[in-house]
């Protein structure tokens, strides 16, 4: 899989783009439709581990692979690291 070949099947292509930049991360019921899509997605792994290895870590935004910023940021602190999906062989789901 070449890097970002994983976007043709995202589950989000179809949906509104602020539904993953709500007003608040830390308001529940404003991240939760973004949390559904990304739960359905059959490439959420692949979009975490884009995310995670290619953001800049001063400046997260938006839900990706149904992860919240601080969420992400907490993952990065916890010392997680994903290797990025155009390096992993096959496809991902
Ligand atoms: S995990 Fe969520 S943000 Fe990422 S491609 Fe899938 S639906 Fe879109």
């Amino acid at each position: 899989m070449s890097a970002g070949e994983w976007r043709r099947d995202a589950g989000c292509v179809d949906s509104d783009p602020e539904t993953f930049f709500p007003v608040s991360y830390r308001r529940e019921h404003l991240v939760r439709p973004a949390r559904r899509i990304c739960g359905r997605c059959r490439v959420r792994a692949a979009c975490l581990a884009d995310v995670m290895a290619t953001e800049d870590p001063a400046r997260r935004w938006g839900v990706y692979g149904g992860t919240t910023p601080d969420e992400r940021a907490a993952l990065h602190r916890a010392g997680l690291t994903i290797a990025p999906a155009s390096t992993l062989g096959g496809g991902v789901a």
